[in-house]
């Protein structure tokens, strides 16, 4: 490479195959041997043939000379320097034996004739050096010109004024101009380049460190435009001054292309990505209040993606309701730098409600300053169809008490016919004392009071009944455990009877109350003493026992337990018993468990089953306090 800049080395690769035989090749000796014999043959012919001219003309030893000079220049162009030496060797000999009197004899006078003899032998073998010299110089160039040829990046050199010295033909490939239209000229002006930086700055790396890369954009001889990787170095002389520069550079416009394309999807992607699962992506920077929005982003708060957005706008849309609760979060998460998850509602302006699920990252950039950057996802169909679901469940849990009741319709009867019963009885006792030729005032009276406090009794057990089935939207109030069993006890009594079943009642007093609504809660009891009831249909004359307990736990917690004497849980069942549609009876719909157990959970507690350890299974239901609650 070298050699471009003006210095040859190296071996001689370019030396036709005869003259650079590897020893070990015996056949590539023997060629070369020829050629060697053949070369030496034809300078003795022509020396030969220029002693005869020169004897025919009858020329001195001077013109004899210098034809002689002449064969040996020429045949030390075609072969190595030991041929042309000896062929100045066999010169001497001639000049001696056919031109230094006495001629056609080897003699001559040594202190005349000799010094000019030794001159023309030593002027000889310096010739064949020099040429010999010149023509190694000539044959490294080719070389590296041919190599720099072979390959497909482009090598061009340029002198210090941007002049192009070389040209290869990588480069006449790819700039479509040959090697004669570009040496000369001013590369930069020839490829109309276009540079990442300014020239200046990259000529100053250049010289600071001998080397400079990057993208350059030139344009082709057809006036196309390609972006090239371009690689340069600096070449100095020997003493250190620079000389040159060698660019070389491949093609790399396709690949730019392809990655451009491929961002463009990349992007494109990102963009439908987040359109589809109505994900919006921001990063806020928290020093300077800005906040940079996704395209989904600006969708979903229904701003014009070319509205500046602020931490202010965002507050705007915030749901009034949600917008207090939001303020202290963006104070304390700036002031704690910390990730925030959170949850909140906007207020669109045609009047509708999104929610929103807000996640990001807290981050601080190179000087230190909090950056968030995070996920805003519009979670508006989840949360309506979550509402949709609770709806659904509140329903079927209405339907199931419905069904409930139902089941207890001769109970109700029993219990709303036995007050009916006093009535009738206590207003024929009235209408007897009052037709007395004296009616007894104070008999009627008592009578009186006695059919309004039955007709109360009748009325609240109606009251109850409807409570039960009524469609209403669940409602949380404080409630104490006990009062809610002894409701259930009033509807279910009739029913506990009917079965024979002893009921007993362990209920603690003075227990904190609970924030529940009354008719779920009432839902939950009823539906296990029924199911305690049923699971003792099979006793036989083993003890029918439910009991019904309430009390506070070791933790705090509010807890109902029903227990019977039935059949127990089959260990097969005991998983599944909660399970919505798990039914072992034979017209059992199988929601009554799941339905408790949602219940229960909705009101912060827990439910468990498990069997006695005598005969029957207990359902134990547990709940947080008032206190715990709130
Ligand atoms: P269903 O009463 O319509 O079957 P539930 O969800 O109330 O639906 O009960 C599911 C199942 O749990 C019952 O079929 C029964 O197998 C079991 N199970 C419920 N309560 C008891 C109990 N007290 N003793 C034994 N098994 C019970």
């Amino acid at each position: 490479m070298s050699s471009l800049f003006g210095q040859a080395n190296g071996d001689d690769p370019k030396v036709p195959p005869a003259r650079r035989m590897p020893r070990s090749n015996m056949k590539d000796r023997i060629a070369r041997l020829r050629y060697v014999t053949l070369v030496f043959l034809s300078g003795c012919v022509a020396l030969g043939l220029v002693t005869w001219l020169c004897l025919e003309l009858g020329l001195e030893a001077v013109g004899a000379e210098s034809l002689y000079l002449i064969v040996i220049v020429l045949v030390s162009l075609l072969d190595s320097f030991a041929v042309s030496a000896l062929l100045s060797l066999i010169s001497v000999f001639c000049l001696d034996f056919f031109f230094i009197k006495p001629i056609f004899k080897f003699q001559m006078q040594f202190k005349d004739d000799m010094p000019a003899l030794i001159t023309f032998l030593i002027a000889s073998l310096a010739v064949t050096a020099l040429v010999r010299h010149i023509r190694k110089l000539g044959e490294a160039q080719s070389e590296q010109d041919l190599l720099l040829d072979l390959t497909h990046d482009t090598v061009i050199v340029r002198d210090m004024i941007g002049e192009i010295t070389y040209w290869n033909r990588g480069a006449e490939e790819l700039y479509g101009w040959t090697k004669r239209d570009a040496v000369g000229k001013n590369i930069h002006d020839f490829l109309r380049t276009r540079f990442p930086l300014p020239l200046v700055d990259i000529t100053d790396t250049l010289v600071r460190t001998g080397r400079w890369d990057g993208e350059l954009i030139h344009t082709k001889r057809d006036g196309t435009e390609v972006i090239v990787a371009s690689r340069w170095s600096l070449q100095r002389d020997a003493n250190g001054k620079p000389h040159a520069t060698l660019e070389s550079g491949n093609d790399i416009t396709a690949r730019r292309r392809a990655e451009e394309l491929l961002k463009q999807s990349q992007a494109t992607s990102l963009a439908e990505a987040q359109k589809l699962s109505r994900t919006g992506s921001f990063g806020w920077d928290v020093a300077s209040g800005e906040v940079f929005w996704s395209e989904e982003s600006f969708r979903i708060f229904e701003y014009d993606p070319g509205v500046h957005a602020t931490v202010d706008l965002i507050i705007q849309r915030v749901h009034p309701d949600d917008r207090a609760r939001m303020r202290r979060l963006i104070d304390f998460v700036t002031d704690t730098r910390q990730d925030f998850d959170v949850e909140h509602r906007l207020l669109m302006p045609d009047g509708s409600t999104k929610h929103l699920h807000v996640v990001a990252r807290a981050a601080s950039d190179e000087s230190g300053d909090l950056r968030f950057v995070g996920a805003i996802m519009d979670v508006t169909a989840t949360k309506q169809a979550e509402q949709q679901l609770h709806e659904a469940q509140t329903e079927l849990a209405r339907v199931t008490r419905v069904t409930t009741l139902g089941e207890l319709s001769a109970s109700i009867a029993h219990e709303v016919g036995q007050p009916l019963s006093a009535i009738v009885t206590n207003g024929e006792a009235c209408l007897r004392w009052l037709g007395r030729e004296t009616p007894q005032l104070d008999e009627v009276q008592s009578c009186v009071t006695s059919i309004i406090s039955e007709g109360r009794r009748a009325g609240e057990i109606v009251h109850r009944i409807r409570t039960l089935a009524k469609r209403d939207t669940p409602a949380k109030m404080p409630l104490d455990l006990s009062d809610v069993i002894n409701d259930v006890v009033i509807l279910t009594q009739r029913e506990v009877l009917n079965h024979q079943v002893a009921l007993r009642l362990k209920l603690a007093t003075g227990l904190p109350p609970l924030l529940g609504d009354r008719v779920q809660l009432q839902q939950v009891i009823i539906n296990l003493v029924m199911n305690g009831l049923q699971s003792m249909n099979a006793n036989g004359n083993a003890p029918r026992e439910l009991t019904i307990e309430s009390r506070q736990d070791d933790d705090g917690h509010l807890v109902v337990e029903v227990q019977d004497t039935g059949t127990g849980i089959e260990p097969e069942n005991s998983k599944r018993l909660f399970d919505a549609f798990f039914s072992t009876k034979p017209n059992g719909m199988g929601i009554g468990l799941s339905i408790c157990r949602s219940i229960i959970e909705a009101h912060g507690g827990r439910m468990r089953a498990s069997n006695n350890a005598g005969r029957g299974a207990t359902f134990q239901c547990s709940l947080p306090p008032l206190q715990d609650a709130a």
